[in-house]
């Protein structure tokens, strides 16, 4: 053991001194520091390594390691005089709407409605920013509608910074000592959402690093621990797992997150800042939901604040070491704001998995297709949800849409769609508002009730992320999921007048109907044969969205009062699928027929048994056209299973 903490030091130390190499005298180095993945270098004249971009390059190169340059603490201005430098440096136009320090990093964080500007043409101004006062410019894009959310987090990250300094030290130790053991074998276990949807959990192990993917929670199970993945299994230590990397902010992959916090993990969590945000958000909303139907919840908010100090974002294409001998590199997978495909770089190379979480390979309204170019892989682990199905056109299904509001409208009922606060639900909301816009729907009212606006606000923060349309029209001062005929509902009482009023369309969360307001609503509307409902997201085994979807049509539901009360359905039932987020079986194969390069395993996952064995046979046959498939391994296991990978 102490020969390894011998070892360790000397590693690092070999990291300083190539450091102290690299650097010019010029720039007057203070200190290295380790910040989670990123080395952080402290400087006295920041200018000299900024004007000459390409000595931080070098260093970053030599080194392999991501680097930031900080400011030592003594150059930096009083926060007045800071803010006057700012505010002389910055073009008006910039729109700059807060200002905020962060004292221990020395970040100033600037929020404008045009990034753009206080950037400056080739970095000019926020160069300038550094160097004439201190700070290290942090520029966000200030949204069109404001975010709690996003503020909240921001606010506790540079009030918790110090704490989070400290994490990230020890974190960056972590990673950046050599290796102990060489990489022989890598083990792939399945802890949830396997041979079903829900509760995603992978657990990948070396003989040096254990990773988590995804911690999610299953909606069709009612009570902990049923809900989660099997955490209980013996080759998961929670204080010897290095990292967990999350895939996307639905709660089937991050539900379970902060569990891991309150039984003693410690480590870091990686995902795109997007899905930080909205996991969040997600999170909070589940808590507050269990607790309103009296239900006990697995974790509260303090887990929830514990993993924000612990969560370190990434940008899709960054390579970011988060252990000895594994680099992460996230992939934009379509699916949802923020959501991402999972590339492993195991020991230098020896292999290589990619991870495709939920993923859309196929352009929608809102995002963009799927990644399907990766600099190697040996393993895919793929999603499986739709293996059976084949999915109607975009075209089809919003016209399916808005034929069923329509006529639904002209008999004088009500369309509830149940949606999902994220992904389908602006998805829907686009489609909505343009019909109305174009008069392919006659004006009505759009109820909206729900954590949709919250998330909605998330989305107008990273246009970059989204589908160029959608892009253009945020960066052109526009909100396209917004219309004049959307109201939001805030006030609970306002449901029964809703549901008796004039005919009119209802997005509630959630969206598989397990609780939430769509289940309010769904009583309220359930008897009257001229009220529609319709499903746009697959729904879960053991869900009451399943249950109604199955053909169920006598349910008992619970009444406001505690009481549990029989509620007939008559009203009309449709399911409108082509709006998923998710691939359909047309779709899986064809990105299994340009996946670059080609994977010699394959590990499905994500589906319930029959998509499995479909998508499965569906391989098989493929390979007579597609010939590197013979090649291939297929796996299909279950939870509790583990794959050895050579
Ligand atoms: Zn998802
Ligand atoms: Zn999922």
């Amino acid at each position: 053991m102490n020969s390894n903490i011998a070892k360790r030091a000397s590693s690092i130390a070999k990291l300083r001194n190539s450091i102290i190499s690299l650097v010019p005298q010029e720039a007057m180095m203070t200190s290295i520091e380790f910040e989670g993945p990123e080395i952080a270098i402290y400087v006295k004249n920041p200018g000299i390594l900024l004007e000459q971009m390409g000595i931080i390059r070098e260093i970053a190169k030599t080194i392999r390691k991501r680097v930031v340059i900080r400011t030592d603490p003594e150059i930096r201005k009083s926060k007045e005089e800071a803010k006057k430098i700012i505010a002389e440096l910055v073009p008006k136009e910039a729109e700059i709407k807060a200002i905020e320090f962060d004292e221990v990093l020395g970040d100033v964080i600037i929020k404008a409605e045009k990034p753009g500007l206080v950037i400056g043409k080739g970095g000019n101004i926020r160069r300038d920013i550094i160097i004439k006062t201190g700070w290290r410019p942090v520029i966000i894009r200030a949204p069109p509608t404001s975010s709690k959310i996003l503020d909240g987090i921001l606010s506790q990250l540079i009030g918790e910074s110090s704490y989070r300094r400290s994490f990230l030290r020890s974190i960056g130790e972590r990673i950046h000592r050599d290796p102990l053991f060489k990489v022989r074998g890598v083990r792939i276990t399945a802890l949830g959402g396997f041979q079903e949807v829900g509760r995603s959990a992978i657990l990948v192990e070396t003989e040096e690093s254990r990773i988590l993917l995804d911690a999610g929670a299953g909606p069709g199970a009612s009570s902990f621990p049923d809900m989660a993945p099997r955490f209980d299994v013996e080759q998961l230590k929670l204080e010897e797992l290095d990292a967990v990397v999350i895939s996307h902010a639905h709660l089937d992959h991050v539900g379970m997150l902060p569990i891991l916090f309150k039984y003693g993990y410690n480590g870091p969590v990686y995902a795109t800042k997007a899905t930080r945000d909205i996991m969040v958000l997600t999170q909070l909303d589940y808590l507050d939901i269990m607790t309103r139907e009296g239900r006990i919840p697995p974790y509260t908010q303090r887990e929830i604040r514990k993993e924000i100090l612990h969560t370190i974002t990434v940008e899709y294409g960054d390579v970011t070491d988060i252990a000895p001998d594994v680099r992460l590199t996230l992939y934009d997978a379509g699916h949802i704001l923020g959501s991402a495909m999972v590339h492993l770089h195991i020991g230098n190379g020896m292999h290589n998995i990619v991870y495709t979480g939920d993923f859309k390979y196929a352009h929608t309204r809102l995002l963009s297709k799927a990644n399907d170019k990766f600099p190697r892989v040996e393993t895919l682990i793929m999603e499986s949800t739709y293996g059976e199905t084949k999915l109607p056109s975009r075209a089809e299904a919003e016209a399916n849409l808005l034929s069923i509001i329509k006529k639904t409208a002209e008999r004088g009922g009500k369309t509830l769609i149940p949606i999902m606060s994220v992904g389908r639900g602006q998805e829907i909301m686009l489609v909505i508002a343009e019909a109305l816009k174009t008069g392919a729907l006659p004006p009505m009212p759009v109820y909206i009730e729900g954590m949709v606006t919250e998330v909605t606000a998330i989305h107008t923060h990273y246009p970059e992320l989204m589908s160029p349309a959608v892009e253009r029209a945020i960066h052109a001062g526009e909100n396209p999921f917004y219309n004049e005929n959307f109201i939001v509902v805030q006030d609970r009482d306002k449901r029964q007048e809703i549901a008796e009023g004039e005919p009119s369309v209802i997005l509630a969360t959630s969206g598989m109907l397990n609780g939430g307001p769509s289940v309010e609503y769904l009583k309220l509307l359930a008897e009257d044969q001229r009220n529609s409902l319709v499903f746009v997201s697959f729904q879960v085994e053991g869900t009451l969205g399943r249950k109604i979807k199955d053909g169920q049509r006598e349910l008992t539901l619970m009444s406001n009062d505690g009481k549990l009360v029989p509620v007939k359905v008559n009203m009309e039932v449709h399911s409108v699928e082509g709006f998923s987020g998710h691939s359909d079986r047309n779709e899986l194969l064809h990105f299994l027929e340009n996946i670059e390069p080609k994977p010699r395993n394959i590990i499905l996952n994500h589906g319930e048994p029959s998509a499995i064995t479909q998508l499965m046979s569906a391989i098989e046959k493929k390979k007579y056209s597609v010939k590197w498939l013979n090649g291939a391994r297929i796996y299909a296991p279950y939870n509790l299973e583990s794959v050895l990978l050579l």
